[in-house]
């Protein structure tokens, strides 16, 4: 029994993240400022659902493109690419790979899903919500227990004031070991959620991904278009140490193609080379 350097390890591995509020967000009488002016009312066109081989693609895929001879040709279907663009589904987001713009805010609907709902709720992004009605309708109708959320939508502002806390009282190294500096927190993108079985077992605590709720998300969620971001053992290429809770909403084209591969990694799939620092 490990228990308690499991304990120590998870209390590292969180802070290391730049994924967790502090787990006791301190309340306040308003309501965040950040999501709330752009909630939209009306789920929005989302861009480019799909990968496009466009020319502002921007680093070296991993598989060799062969020569294309012609823009009609149909025989293999492009490399994934990993988009650049911080309103992709697919973006990228990482410790080498900044948003763009860095202070992108996406347009935002309220969590449908049991969530938490002191500190201004949980917000994501439309197809974000929909996407985890399913999940948590098939997670309750195969399990017997559903999915709560518990952090979402990360404003740039809210990012840079965490950050700068951790700055300030404990200089930038210790800082980039506990928080993600702003603008390369994947849950400033509106795509990323961090989970928990509704019977609250091991919240935010590597311990989720060995209750029945966290296997099964690590077991099922790629149906719905989501991936656990961070496995464990891989923070060599994410840049994270695991982090059973924290799933990024990538679409079912990428999900399913990668659960088909057994890839693990974003970085692996779009063949964007490791990120495990600032570089
Ligand atoms: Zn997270």
């Amino acid at each position: 029994m490990r228990r308690a350097s499991v304990v120590a390890a998870v209390t590292a591995a969180l802070v290391l993240t730049g994924c967790a509020e502090p787990a006791d967000p301190a309340p306040t009488a308003s309501a965040p400022a950040s999501p709330s002016a752009s909630v939209a009312a009306t789920p929005t066109p989302t861009p480019t659902p799909t990968p496009s081989p466009s020319p502002s693609v921007p680093s070296t895929p991993e598989p060799a493109p062969t020569v294309t001879p012609s823009p009609s040709a149909t025989q293999e279907p492009p490399p994934p690419q990993a988009d650049a663009s911080a309103s992709s589904l697919q973006v990228l987001v990482n410790k080498r790979r900044p948003l763009q713009p860095q202070d992108y805010v996406p347009e935002v609907v309220a969590v449908s899903i049991s969530r938490d709902v002191d500190g201004g709720g949980e917000w994501v992004r439309p197809e974000v919500d929909a996407a985890l009605r399913e999940l948590d309708a098939a997670m309750r109708a195969e399990l017997g227990e559903g999915l709560h959320v518990f952090s979402s939508y990360r404003s740039f502002a809210r990012q840079t004031e965490l950050y700068n806390g951790y700055v300030a009282s404990s200089g930038q190294a210790a800082a980039d070991r506990t928080s993600a500096r702003p603008g390369h927190s994947e849950h400033q993108t509106g795509l990323a959620v961090d989970v928990v079985g509704t019977s609250g077992q091991c919240r935010l605590d590597v311990c989720f991904g060995g209750t029945a709720a966290g296997r099964w998300v690590a077991a099922e969620a790629w149906r719905f278009g989501f991936v656990v971001r961070y496995p464990d053992g891989l923070q060599g290429i994410t840049g994270y140490h695991y982090e059973p809770w924290h799933l990024r909403y990538v679409g079912t084209d990428v999900s399913v193609a990668m659960h088909g591969q057994g890839t693990r990694t974003l970085e692996e799939h779009f063949g964007a080379g490791s990120a495990p620092d600032y570089g």
